[in-house]
């Protein structure tokens, strides 16, 4: 059998980030992605979709993108440069090979790995499978209900879906940026939104990611209390724009209320619309109020941008809200659930994993020992599940395989003195 120090799972963002300190660490390791080198940037987003951030945020620091440095990168342009990295730090990346299962050695430390072409016995494994691996619809809608549903995870353009009207249930990153497209399209569009953050994309001539860099929001250490569940909707598409949702009704666009319920063809709006829309307003106004705190405390010499305040006037949808939509009179033909993702730990069998499958772990190390994660939402930070932040939580990760194999190498004063005797 095969035997390695550590075997991490994942040939993504945040696997290659692990091979990268595990390599300067000098720990012996192999990388097993089932499919190809950061494949879901590759093949499980839409066709239009650019990276949130800019070229010279959204990276390694060891690598720059060869576009410019403000422009946001196409999803092919992000999978290869992941594949140029790899190649750059000589990532021992094996592709086409699947992790089945993980099982803890009984009696000593180390794991069993069973892959696709093999087994192997590893001392750690890092679990780097994406902080978005299973897509998640809320069970709403039965299966056989008319219209089309379709999560976000498998929409790849506006020809792609069925004739006809299309509610599109979700407004973070994902949900808006897909209901633009398909407004742009010519598609009548429902967008059904809850809570969201809504940053500026710029402001005062500095994108959203330096402002979160500068007022410390990228280090936020956990999402806060009560606030889990807030999406973020920012976008790079078109060059990078602020996403305002009262601009887009206005262009067309029918904003409702969170999703409550179906019965016989016929879909339930919580009234809770404008105070969703509000609140991401408030979210979006403080970000500005901050910034301009933090320009006035250190003297930076940017332009003013008062016109950035102005919020436009509710739109109909927004004063009269639609409670209740007759699918088949409104013409929809597709539900496109842009409603996130759960996690697929099934192929870890160790006892560190909460009631609802979710790791339990401290910045990444799990409660079995030898087992990491990297990569997941607010591993340690709000960074966690992005580009630049994964980098240091697997700086932080290999640091403490490194930490523990030194444990591991010592042999103790008392043998020492014996064998010197
Ligand atoms: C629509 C969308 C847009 C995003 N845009 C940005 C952005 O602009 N900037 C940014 O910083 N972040 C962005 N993110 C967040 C994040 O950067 C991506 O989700 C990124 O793909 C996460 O990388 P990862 O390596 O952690 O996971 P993944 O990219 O999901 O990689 C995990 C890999 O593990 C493999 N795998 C899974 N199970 C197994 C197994 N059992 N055996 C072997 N291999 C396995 C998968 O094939 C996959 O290649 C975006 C996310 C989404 C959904």
């Amino acid at each position: 059998m095969e035997c390695t120090d550590t075997v991490v799972v994942g040939g993504g963002q945040a696997g290659i980030a692990m091979s990268e300190h595990l390599s300067q660490q000098g720990i012996p390791h192999i990388v097993l992605e089932r499919d190809r080198i950061a494949e879901r940037w590759r093949t499980g987003r839409w066709d239009s979709l650019v990276a949130n951030g800019p070229a010279w945020h959204d990276r390694f620091p060891n690598r720059e993108f060869s576009c410019d440095v403000d422009a946001f990168p196409d999803k092919e342009s992000v999978a290869d440069y992941f594949v140029a990295y790899a190649e750059q730090i000589g990532a021992p990346v094996r592709t086409g090979v699947e992790v089945r299962e993980v099982v803890p050695l009984e009696g000593r430390a180390g794991f069993r790995v069973t892959t696709s072409d093999g087994l192997i016995e590893a001392r750690h494994v890092v679990a780097a499978t994406g902080p978005f691996q299973r897509p998640a619809i809320p069970p709403v809608v039965p299966q056989d209900a008319a219209p089309l549903q379709m999560h976000s995870n498998a929409y790849r353009n506006p020809d792609q879906l069925p004739e006809g009207a299309v509610l599109v249930v979700g407004g973070g990153s994902s949900g808006v940026q897909i209901a633009e497209e398909l407004m742009n399209a010519g598609r009548t569009v429902y967008l059904s939104m809850g809570p969201h953050d809504r940053p500026p994309r710029r402001y005062r001539g500095r994108d959203n990611v330096w402002w979160l860099g500068v007022l410390g929001k990228w280090n936020a250490d956990s999402p806060g209390p009560g606030t889990e569940h807030v999406t973020i909707a920012v976008s790079g598409a078109e060059g990078g724009k602020t996403v305002d949702f009262r601009k887009l009704a206005n262009r067309g666009m029918t904003l409702l209320g969170m999703t409550a319920g179906y019965d016989a063809g016929k879909i339930t709006f919580a009234p809770d619309l404008k105070e969703n829309l509000d609140k991401g307003d408030a979210n979006y106004l403080s970000v500005l109020d901050e910034a301009d705190a933090y320009i006035a405390r250190h003297g930076l010499d940017l332009p003013e941008e008062p016109e950035a305040r102005e919020i436009p006037d509710d739109p109909d949808c927004v004063a009269n809200p639609i409670l209740e939509l007759d699918l088949a009179a409104a013409g929809v033909g597709t539900i496109l659930w842009a409603t996130g993702y759960a996690f697929d730990f099934s192929w870890i069998k160790a006892d560190t994993f909460d009631a609802r499958g979710a790791p339990i772990h401290q910045r990444g190390v799990a409660q079995e020992h030898g087992l990491y994660f990297v990569g997941l939402p607010w591993q340690s930070r709000r960074g966690s599940s992005f580009i630049w932040g994964v980098w240091h939580d697997a700086k932080f990760i290999a640091d403490q395989i490194a930490i523990q194999r030194s444990y591991a190498a010592y042999e103790g004063t008392a043998r020492r003195v014996t064998e010197d005797a």
